[in-house]
């Protein structure tokens, strides 16, 4: 799966739309991504998760780990496609942390699974999660890196790289030119 194809599946899924948003940020854009949508077909996810899998192969991960809840589905299908396990971090505060069990082994070969990357915060709690535990991160993939540039200290693999610019709302140019807020919702969709 390339970054065209990709991205097609989004539109497809409406889960790429053109318009004038505000976000839950309260920051408007002129695009809406919900890669909830996206994932929500099995097989538009599998095939997204054999994609992120091939471009991670090359740095050997023995386990995927993901922040939860956005890496969830991704981090699976991945981990499916590299055939490792997958666990999720959960967010408390300011850090993410392996509950239910879950557990790194020390100098574990981990992969760091999200879909979409926007500022890098969540991954990089997740890093210290994982240096916490005493593993290594080899590497962090996604689906659609719109970061503008993210680095982390591991190579950074993205399906598709979007520039997706948001504004403050009082120097928003879609509204300066007078165009309607869409709402998705009101495009039949059921996430918001
Ligand atoms: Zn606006």
């Amino acid at each position: 799966m390339k970054s065209e194809e990709l991205l097609q599946g989004y539109r497809e899924m409406k889960a790429l739309l053109d318009g004038h948003f505000v976000l839950r940020s309260g920051k408007h854009s002129a695009c809406y991504l919900q890669s909830a949508l996206f994932l929500s077909d099995p097989v538009r996810a599998a095939r997204a998760g054999e994609a992120l899998a091939a471009l991670l192969e090359p740095e050997r991960p023995e386990i995927v780990l993901s922040p939860a809840t956005g890496g969830l589905i991704i981090g699976h299908e991945t981990a499916r496609a590299l055939g490792v396990r997958s666990l999720f971090a959960e967010r408390k505060n300011d850090r993410f942390e392996l509950r239910r069990g879950f557990a790194l082994r020390r100098g574990m070969r981990v992969a760091v699974v999200e879909d979409i990357i926007t500022t890098g915060g969540s991954v990089r709690l997740v890093l210290e999660t994982v240096e916490r535990a005493g593993a290594e991160c080899v590497a962090v993939g996604c689906l659609i890196d719109r970061s503008e540039g993210a680095r982390f200290p591991v190579p950074f693999h993205a399906i598709a790289t979007l520039s997706l610019p948001v504004y403050e709302a009082d120097a928003c140019p879609l509204c300066r030119a007078g165009t309607p807020v869409d709402a998705p919702g009101s495009r039949g969709l059921s996430a918001g």
